[in-house]
């Protein structure tokens, strides 16, 4: 799951804001960790998706058990380094707990971006066994930047089918939690499909829902999602994410896992293990 979101963030990095002719006019179908992009990447260098994945698989881990306070910590340290990409949510929110030490923002209609869906996953594996636990965690490390009934819904939702491929559940499991979200919130609902990979967290699951639900594999899954354009990295990112719960580390093409730095994939690694051995699993 990490490691899928990682190589999701690097791939679609290179289409982001990208329109889908656009992007199969340069590439035809774009499927190699090429970099470039809008930030003008190096080949496998990720963004913020997997930067603040990082910050909250750390702060779980370090801190041995479910504290807010290092996660929010480890946010603010980021955030002062001045990384390249950086949403305007995530942004505020970070401040906001930088000068008032607030880990919780207030409610805030601009807050149904997908900033906090996709650093979910970490918070998935933590609790790994537990979704009322998931439910209730992924919903908590959302506020520090985004306080929204969409965002919460589509955290607890990502974080269940990555939950559940984990887990080797059935395809229809994972679909029903897709299914649930769109049922409280219609928004969500993915058939017929538009084509509209925006920020906007509704947009984001549309996007990662109808390529992991009409493909088998984790390569086909990812190349569908990014070659969409929009919010590429960060629909990249998620897709990879559940698509590397639900098929496996050795689904992911090793070309991918091998463009990212052997640091950061020996970290999102051993990080997955610990999450995972501090779960009520
Ligand atoms: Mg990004
Ligand atoms: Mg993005």
């Amino acid at each position: 799951a990490l490691l899928g979101g990682a190589v999701g963030d690097a791939l679609g990095a290179t289409t982001e804001f990208m329109k889908p002719a656009q992007i199969q006019d340069r590439f035809g179908v774009h499927r190699e960790i090429v970099g470039g992009g809008w930030l003008k990447l190096s080949p496998g260098q990720v963004t913020d998706d997997t930067e603040m994945t990082l910050c909250v698989a750390r702060g779980i881990v370090r801190s041995g058990g479910w504290d807010l306070g290092p996660i929010a910590d480890r946010f603010a340290h980021w955030l002062s380094g001045n990384p390249a990409d950086v949403g305007a949510t995530c942004r505020r929110g970070i401040e906001e707990y930088m000068e008032k030490g607030r880990l919780e923002a207030p409610p805030d209609e601009r807050g149904a971006g997908n900033g906090a869906a996709m650093r979910v996953a970490p918070v998935a594996l933590y609790t790994l066994g537990n979704e009322e636990l998931l439910s209730r965690l992924a919903v908590e490390q959302a506020r520090i930047t985004h306080h929204h009934p969409l965002s919460d819904a589509a955290c607890v939702s990502v974080g269940t089918m990555i939950q559940r491929g984990l887990l080797g559940a059935p395809l229809r499991d994972l679909r029903a939690a897709a299914e649930e979200l769109a049922a409280r919130h219609p928004e969500f609902r993915f058939e017929g499909y538009d084509g509209k990979s925006s920020g906007y967290v509704v947009d984001t699951l549309r996007t990662v829902f109808d390529a992991f639900f009409s493909t088998d594999n984790f390569e086909d899954c990812v190349v569908k999602t990014v070659n969409r354009g929009g919010d590429a990295d960060t629909t990249g990112s998620i897709a990879g994410a559940i698509a590397g719960a639900r098929y496996g580390l050795a689904a992911i093409p090793r070309r991918w896992l091998e463009a990212i730095d052997g640091g950061l994939r020996e970290e999102l690694a051993s990080l997955a293990e610990q999450l995972v051995r501090n779960s009520p699993l």
